[in-house]
């Protein structure tokens, strides 16, 4: 069953339970009210007979004493019943309509005997009866009673009349119900319609760029439309950059492979030779290169790799790093500029790899002759490092994409100096994954500054940083220029 008959159903069933609820509570007010205004009548009639009655017992002599207002009127039934010396009772006066049937039973048998006045429905000939027997009392003793009845037909009938009436009345507006939910239903559940049938076919033409249209308003129909764009939205993006990371992992491999393939043909031919293994031997170092900067980042965006978390004094993490970068290239020199004490948490391995792929990108990117310079200073709560280079610099258009995965400015250039693609996809992700971020600004042919913030420990940590002899803290220090 379908959502949309569900919900009419639901509807229209407690549509129904109230019209009946209510149908049930005006037949019952109207009857009992009806019911009253009879008892009224027979009330009164008992009233004004029961003087006379009772003078009856006590003078018997005095003889039939009813009015003959009662005694005649249509539609009203009295009896009065006295007992007799063995104490049964007998009926001593009745009313012409009764006489008329010849009907000389108890209108209600039950009540005599009864101490207190009895008001019941009864049938007496196939009618509905309402019945009220008053007990005579005289000296605190029971000696008769009075029996007053009226028929109860134009009660019942006025009853049945509103029900019916109620009752098709109740049973079109359950119809109209069942009509108007089911429409009201269908237009509120057609967002939902439209997203099943774009769902549908975005599985069926495997097409993740289309979108559910929607112009409702901004309720939930209108925000699950929304998130469910997105998501696609999300979903486009991330096969897109999967489908483009194939390709280009596939690209990136089979240039290496090509080269293997090509020098292995050439030294089958001409035999081996101190060239051809060396081009063999610098390709599948390459290779190795990219497997491991691909491995790295695939377990980075599985969340499998973990980052070691350790205070560190970045200070002596960069001349470490100078350090090793010095031995990198004879060409172009490293130099540490401005270098101030900063303490932040994260993992020393992996920030050492940043700085080292900034500072290989900064050597290999900058012609023979020019400079590389590492920096540390701190700035509010963050510690700011800078590779600058006097480099070649990237144009402004690429700058946005040079952290994007295998996005090189010159692809050539890029091989020839061993580069994977992939050296600032990995130092994006570490400066992220230690809270921070990398930017970059660059100016063709002048040269480029990369810049990572990282937050600081709070400065209580600053301070008890263990003060080491060969970096003092207190001032910043500045190295001698390397060669
Ligand atoms: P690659 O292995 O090609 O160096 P990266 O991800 O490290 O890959 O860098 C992406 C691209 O950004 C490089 O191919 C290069 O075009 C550009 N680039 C990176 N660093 C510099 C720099 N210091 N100067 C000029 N261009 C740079």
């Amino acid at each position: 069953m379908t959502i949309r008959t569900r919900l009419t159903f639901l509807y229209s069933s407690l549509l129904a339970v109230v019209i009946l609820v209510f149908i049930a509570a005006t037949s019952s007010v109207l009857s009992w009210t009806l019911r009253m205004q009879v008892d009224e009548t027979l009330l009164e009639v008992i009233e004004n007979e029961r003087y006379n009655a009772i003078s009856d017992i006590m003078w018997p002599s005095s003889g039939d004493s009813m009015s003959p207002k009662t005694r005649s009127t249509p539609g009203l039934f009295l009896q009065i019943w006295h007992y007799n010396e063995r104490g049964q009772p007998f009926l001593h006066n009745v009313s012409y309509s009764l006489l008329g049937y010849g009907y000389n039973e108890p209108m209600d048998p039950l009540a005599l005997g009864e101490s207190e006045q009895v008001r019941r429905d009864v049938i007496i000939g196939g009618d509905h009866r309402r019945v009220i027997s008053q007990p005579l009392v005289i000296d605190g003793k029971i000696r008769g009673y009075i029996q007053a009845a009226s028929s109860l037909r134009t009660v019942d009938a006025a009853v049945d009349r509103l029900l019916k009436i109620m009752l098709i009345g109740g049973t079109i507006t359950i119809l109209i119900s069942l009509l108007v939910g089911d429409y009201l239903a269908r237009r509120a559940l057609r967002p939902i319609d439209a997203i099943a049938q774009t769902a549908k076919q975005i599985t069926a033409a495997d097409d993740l760029s289309r979108r559910i249209p929607y112009n409702g308003p901004p309720d939930e129909l209108g925000q699950l439309t929304h998130i469910f764009n997105n998501t696609l939205e999300r979903l486009e993006r991330l096969f897109n950059v999967q489908r483009r990371f194939v390709a280009d992992v596939s690209h990136e491999m089979r240039t290496p492979l090509t080269i293997i393939q090509g020098n292995i043909d050439l030294m089958r031919r001409m035999g081996p030779d101190e060239q051809t293994m060396a081009a063999v031997a610098d390709e599948a170092k390459r290779m190795i290169r990219l497997v491991d900067d691909l491995l790295l980042l695939a377990k980075a965006d599985a969340g499998r790799l973990p980052l070691e978390q350790a205070r560190i004094d970045l200070d002596t993490l960069v001349l470490d790093v100078f350090r090793q970068a010095q031995m990198l290239s004879k060409e172009v020199s490293v130099s540490l500029g401005h270098v101030e004490p900063a303490r932040v948490m994260g993992d020393s391995d992996r920030l050492k790899q940043l700085l080292l792929n900034l500072l290989s990108n900064g050597m290999k990117y900058t012609p023979p002759g020019g400079k590389v310079t590492l920096a540390l200073h701190r700035e509010g709560a963050h510690a700011v490092l800078t590779v600058s280079d006097t480099g070649i610099g990237i144009p402004p258009e690429d700058l946005s994409h040079i952290f994007d995965r295998f996005y090189r400015v010159d692809k050539a250039r890029s091989r020839a100096q061993g580069g994977t693609g992939l050296g600032l996809s990995i130092a994006k992700w570490i400066a992220e994954a230690h809270g921070g971020e990398i930017t970059v600004s660059s100016e063709v042919d002048e040269g480029s500054v990369f810049t990572v913030r990282l937050p600081l420990l709070p400065d209580a940590d600053q301070q008890t940083a263990p003060s080491r002899p060969t970096q003092p803290h207190s001032r910043a220090i500045r190295l001698p220029r390397p060669r």
